[in-house]
């Protein structure tokens, strides 16, 4: 059973490394004893999960790197290889929303800023696909690894509020299912290409929308996903680390192309 689930030198390269969520995985399977790649456009919290890694007897490298720019992704790329070994597994996990690019009383959908609407998409989206771009290059060459992509349950009923996340978060599915097939048909059928959709986990990206900032008690719009989640809770990041070990490992080896919510049954959830 652990063999299925190996993951022991496999050289990992997790994007938003420093954040909540990813850093929670990068942790997790440093733990495992993967050799961890963290990557973030904030090198102080790439270099800060890295040494938390490194602490705990695990190999592990912070590195500075812009996902929407493909010199700082070179760059990233190299730095690994020279310090890890060649890169089997990547893990698309920068993303998030913004408050500008979010409706609400005071901002109205006609009043939304082109440019922050276009940032979010930029940075779910095309942070994903040029990030693939670079690092699955090398993974296409020796014809083995897996892609792993992190995209949101706002991707299959879009949410109210985030109309630019969910539209990217979509994007990002539409995206996970065409280079899985792609991959296979033109590279090898030993890459994988996955998703995993978070249901609702409190974080920096959405505090403000589920939180009231002064009182901290839930917002509304809190108290509704808890009233639509019938795990009736937010997710504990550590609950993601079963599903990811399983889609990048042996034990999902005959799994490419699917989007896996992670959500206490949101989304299976009519309402009634
Ligand atoms: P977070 O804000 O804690 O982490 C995101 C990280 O991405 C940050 O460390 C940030 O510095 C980094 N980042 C931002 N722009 C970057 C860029 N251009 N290049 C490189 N790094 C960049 O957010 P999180 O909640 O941990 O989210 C992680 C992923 O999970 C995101 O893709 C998010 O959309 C997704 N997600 C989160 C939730 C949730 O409830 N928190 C739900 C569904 C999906």
């Amino acid at each position: 059973m652990n063999k299925l689930f190996e993951l022991t030198n496999k050289v990992i390269v997790i994007t938003g490394g420093g954040g909540i969520l990813c850093g929670t995985l990068a942790r997790a399977l440093g733990d495992e004893g993967a050799k961890i790649a963290v990557w973030d456009i904030n090198e102080k919290a790439a270099v800060s999960i890295a040494n938390e890694i490194k602490s705990n007897k695990a190999t592990s490298v912070g590195v500075k790197c812009d996902v929407l720019d493909k010199e700082s992704l070179k760059t990233a790329k190299e730095r690994t290889v020279a310090e890890l070994g060649q890169i089997d597994i990547l893990i698309n996990g920068a993303g998030g929303n913004k408050k500008e690019a979010t409706t609400s009383e005071d901002l109205s959908f006609f009043d939304l800023p082109a440019d922050a609407v276009r940032c979010v998409l930029e940075l779910n989206f095309m942070g994903t696909f040029l990030t693939t771009q670079i690092v699955a290059e090398d993974i296409a060459k020796r014809g083995e690894g897996v892609i792993l992509n992190i995209s949101s349950i706002s991707s299959f009923r879009p949410l109210t509020k985030v109309m630019g996340y969910s539209a990217a978060k979509a994007a990002v599915n539409n995206f996970t299912q065409w280079l899985a097939v792609h991959i296979c048909q033109n590279y090898s059928k030993d890459i994988r290409v996955n998703a995993i959709a978070p249901g609702f986990f409190l974080t920096e990206q959405n505090r403000f929308l589920l939180t009231d900032e002064k009182t901290g008690e839930l917002t509304a719009r809190g108290k509704a996903i808890i009233d639509h989640t019938p795990m009736a809770r937010f997710g504990k990041p550590e609950e993601l680390i079963g599903t990811v070990m399983w889609l990048l490992s042996d034990a999902a080896k005959f799994v490419t192309g699917i989007v896996v919510p992670v959500d206490g049954g949101f989304s299976s959830f009519g309402g009634v």
